[in-house]
């Protein structure tokens, strides 16, 4: 395609959940506008906690949304010190591994809404359109200039150009099929983990006997192919609830749920009550307390993706690399994308014609790092259901437990471009002028 500074490049993000939106942010607050394409009618997240976690802290500082993230807390600063505090999730809920903080390292706990409505103030809504589904994206033949055009198709059918399209539409993304050839079937499998989620509020959950603290940071309740974690939202008036089970009976990829059955389900709380006889008194108090669980299918990209990129179509997000969540990082690593995206795109040296090579760049740095991610979350959710390397007595699970996620939260915020810059400055595409 023709040289033409980033400038003056069409971007298209399709998606408009926490990681196209932060991506649209970042861009924004460089001079860029992108066209954001969102299927919903309004932008909206379900009703339940997050755990943002540092490196994703660190972004939302760098990108300058921090404050009004933590304002949504009412607080002025993240209000976790910690990461996890690991106990048995039998009767005495016994304390296995505390994970207290380490130096610079915060996180915050906060609803999935009010997260939401913190970043959507810093994005101009002219440039956002919604009921917009995308269904496929082409790409017009090379012209005799060089020139080729992208062409999102949308469910109304309309359509919109764009130079480079960015697809941040999650685990079912409708852009995805351009990058790998393949259908959305080939690459998001039931993971044959399901969770029950439920808000409940802290007094209720102590009148019904539970005897723990969660405002100063989540706790993980671990049993053999279970867990619950819960931590405080709402400036410690809820707690944010979440009871995994596990089938390990079959590989992952293996089972399929029935067809039509929805990713979401309710369910009675007497379901989720069975699930969990015979589990301690604390686990049961809190669990009791969910009026009305949902019952989540939880899928995953799998297998991996070969690359998250084609021509000038790039995937970010759960679109890319949708994970179990046991690390709580999934939304942490499409930040960490979205914010290096952001920082090649609005690089002065980046134009039409080193596009492609840039976004090639963007995939060599960020496709091992979430992969591996992905890895560490499943190995997570091993450790917390029994099968860790080091077994299940309380040493093993101190041992696996003890460095799970630095690999995650330690990482220089700008090391992804720094090595992004210095290997398109190998390739020749960037020079050591700016
Ligand atoms: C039980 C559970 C707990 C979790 N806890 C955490 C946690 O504590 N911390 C954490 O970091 N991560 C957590 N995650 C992972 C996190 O929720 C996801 O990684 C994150 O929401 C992905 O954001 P996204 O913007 O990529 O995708 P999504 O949030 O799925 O957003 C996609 C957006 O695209 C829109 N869209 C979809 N299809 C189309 C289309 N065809 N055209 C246009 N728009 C479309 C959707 O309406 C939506 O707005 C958890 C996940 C689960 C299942």
């Amino acid at each position: 395609m023709a040289a033409s500074p980033a400038k003056e490049l069409r971007i298209a993000i399709v998606g408009g959940g926490v990681c196209g939106l932060m991506c649209a942010i970042a861009l924004a607050k460089n001079g860029i506008t992108a066209q954001l394409y969102e299927a919903a009618a309004k932008f909206g997240e379900i009703g339940a906690g997050i755990g943002i976690n540092p490196n994703a802290v660190r972004i939302l500082r760098d990108i300058g949304v921090l404050n009004d993230v933590l304002a949504k807390t009412g607080s002025n600063r993240p209000n976790r010190t910690g990461w996890m505090q690991f106990r048995s999730g039998m009767q005495d809920s016994e304390l296995v591994y505390d994970y207290t903080t380490l130096p610079g390292q915060e996180s915050i706990g906060i609803h999935r809404a009010a997260f939401l409505d913190a970043l959507v103030q810093h994005i101009d809504l002219k440039s956002c359109h919604f009921n917009k589904r995308c269904i496929r994206v082409s790409e017009s033949p090379l012209s005799t200039n060089g020139n080729s055009e992208l062409t999102i198709h949308f469910a109304d059918s309309t359509s919109a150009e764009a130079d480079v399209v960015l697809g941040a539409d999650g685990i079912k993304s409708a852009v995805r099929p351009f990058v790998t050839g393949a259908s959305t079937a080939e690459h998001v499998k039931f993971s044959n983990t399901i969770c029950y989620r439920g808000l409940v509020p802290t007094e209720q959950a102590k009148s019904a006997g539970m005897r723990l603290d969660f405002s100063d940071r989540p706790m993980c309740f671990l049993g053999q192919d279970k867990h619950v974690i819960a931590f405080s939202i709402k400036g410690g008036h809820i707690i944010n609830v979440v009871a995994f089970v596990s089938d390990r009976t079959v590989p992952m990829g293996e089972a399929q749920l029935p067809p039509g059955q929805p990713a979401v389900v309710p369910v009675p709380r007497e379901q989720l009550m069975k699930e969990y006889e015979g589990w301690g008194s604390d686990v049961l108090a809190l669990l009791s307390c969910i009026d009305k669980p949902d019952k989540w299918n939880i899928h995953v990209v799998y297998p991996p993706l070969q690359s998250y990129v084609k021509g000038r179509v790039a995937l970010f997000g759960d679109a890319a690399h949708a994970m179990l969540p046991h690390l709580g990082a999934g939304s942490g690593q499409g930040l960490e994308d979205a914010h290096l995206l952001a920082k090649l795109l609005a690089h002065p040296q980046t134009s039409g014609e080193n596009i492609e090579t840039i976004l090639q760049v963007y995939d060599e740095i960020r496709r091992p790092r979430t992969q591996s991610v992905w890895e560490g979350s499943m190995r997570a959710g091993e450790i917390y259901e029994g099968y860790g390397i080091s077994g299940s007595s309380r040493e093993g699970l101190r041992k696996d437990l003890e460095d799970l996620p630095e690999f995650v939260w330690i990482r220089e915020l700008n090391q992804d471009m720094q090595d992004a810059t210095a290997r398109l400055q190998q390739l020749g595409v960037f020079t050591n002028e700016d």
